[in-house]
């Protein structure tokens, strides 16, 4: 017997059809033969809501209240999923993170996992049942619930999947795969057939939803090899129904969504196409400090005070010195932009926030190889009168930040430079 863990999204799980579909799939890849340990998100919006909820009642509200709150969510869909596949005759237990056996921090809001203690799964399977876990919740030492962050559900399947030595780790969502861009906004935007873990966190980090960068560094920590996929289209299609025969029909089954996603992998074949994707993240803003000493010292005591406070920092510019003075400007999350220039401004009288900028990426492992690459993106840029802020590159990616009233057409022409159509 195989043991398959498969994640849907909220959008695959959105409204009573939606459960019933997923129960579906679930429930033939049960029948199938295997042991299913299926992990579901809230509903559609409902995580956004229950945020909303809380807003209208104490705009700031304590994180662990918010934790009790949120992982409610997804206590919801395992409840509704475990009675559809109920409905449909197969054995089955919802069960919340602290039953699964996972064991976080106490970072209420952005909780690591600990532990999974696999006992209660274990024997779940062992009884021939299907187990539908709460997705991105868990328990800490003070016998808290916590949760894993935005996304993170991605991270409660890959996580079962290698505590309990899964043989597939399937995430279903409301796309064909990962594609060379977000294919809700460019229209030729292909699916990749592979990845690898290393390109992939890359593009996760960089802004592509698709899988949580979490979930994908402990993918490649455990070496789970993810198969993302869509759970949308599902089994046979109607002209399926007609033209193959009922042992084809019968593997589309077996094979559970039966449609091929992207594996998220070591290792994958060379390809020709050695840019993997292209991203775009809107969380992100520029500080700018204007006329700091040109003395050293300076950027170790503006970095280490962010540092102390945990806040990260992404693209780093220091500008040519003059008059002894210099400006050093660098991105962080939006959400802590205004942490940010309080924590600044008394030591350096001028510090400017622009929370108007994005971030736009190309990702793909080789980059050194292809020297080209950098000038590409930029002509494409160029192409469209695209003002570039800031560059940072690495082996793997090179990000621009420009003003985010071009971020669109700047995705679009910079896809279209690399995958042309
Ligand atoms: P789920 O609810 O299943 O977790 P998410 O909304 O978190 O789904 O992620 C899926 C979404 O990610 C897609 O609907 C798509 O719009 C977005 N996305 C962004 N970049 C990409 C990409 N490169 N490939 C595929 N999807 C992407
Ligand atoms: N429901 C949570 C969110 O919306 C977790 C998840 O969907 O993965 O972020
Ligand atoms: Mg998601």
């Amino acid at each position: 017997m195989a043991l398959i863990v498969q994640k849907f999204g909220g959008s695959s799980v959105a409204n009573a059809d939606r459960v019933r579909n997923v129960a579906k799939i679930i429930t033939d890849t049960y029948k199938a033969g295997n042991g299913v340990i299926a992990v579901v998100s809230a509903q559609g919006d409902t995580t956004d809501d229950l945020i909303e909820k809380a807003q209208e009642i104490n705009e700031n509200p304590s994180k662990r209240e918010m934790d009790v709150l949120l992982s409610a969510g997804e206590q919801m869909s395992a409840s509704l999923m475990a009675m559809a596949i109920e409905k449909i005759g197969c054995p089955v237990v919802s069960l919340l993170g602290w039953q699964a056996g996972f064991q976080t921090s106490s970072s209420y809001g952005l909780a690591r996992i600990r532990t999974i203690n696999t006992e209660r799964m274990e024997r779940e399977i062992d009884q021939r049942k299907i187990i539908i876990v709460a997705g991105f919740q868990g328990i800490c030492k003070y016998d808290d619930v916590t949760t894993f962050g935005r996304g993170g559900s991605d991270t409660t399947a890959v996580a079962i999947a290698a505590a309990m030595h899964a043989d597939r780790c399937q995430i279903f969502t409301d796309v064909d795969g990962v594609c060379t861009a977000d294919p809700r906004k460019i229209k030729n935007a292909q699916k990749l057939e592979e990845i690898t873990y290393d390109e992939m966190l890359e593009l996760a980090t960089l802004g592509a939803q698709v899988l949580n960068n979490r979930s994908v560094e402990m993918a490649k920590k455990y070496n789970v090899e993810l198969e993302v996929l869509t759970s949308f289209q599902y089994g046979p299609s109607p002209i399926d129904e007609i033209l193959l025969t009922d042992e084809q029909i019968q593997a589309i089954k077996n094979n559970s969504a039966g449609r091929a996603g992207t594996i998220v992998k070591e290792k994958i074949a060379m390809e020709k196409m050695f840019v993997r994707g292209v991203t775009k993240d809107n969380d992100t803003a520029r500080i700018s400090i204007v006329g700091v000493p040109d003395v050293p010292g300076v950027a170790f005591k503006v970095f280490s005070k962010l540092a102390a406070k945990n806040i990260n920092v992404d693209i780093i510019l220091q500008s040519y010195g003059h008059d002894g003075s210099q400006d050093i400007s660098f991105t962080v999350s939006r959400t802590n932009a205004d942490a940010v220039k309080a924590l600044l401004k008394d030591d350096y009288g001028t510090v400017l926030v622009d929370t108007n900028v994005t971030k736009i990426s190309v990702v793909g492992a080789g980059m050194e190889t292809h020297p080209g690459t950098a000038s590409k993106m930029f002509e494409a840029l160029y192409g469209e009168d695209v003002n570039i802020l800031m560059i940072a590159t690495s082996e793997i990616k090179i990000s621009v930040l420009i003003k985010e009233a071009d971020a669109d057409k700047a995705v679009a022409a910079v896809h279209a430079a690399f995958f042309p159509v």
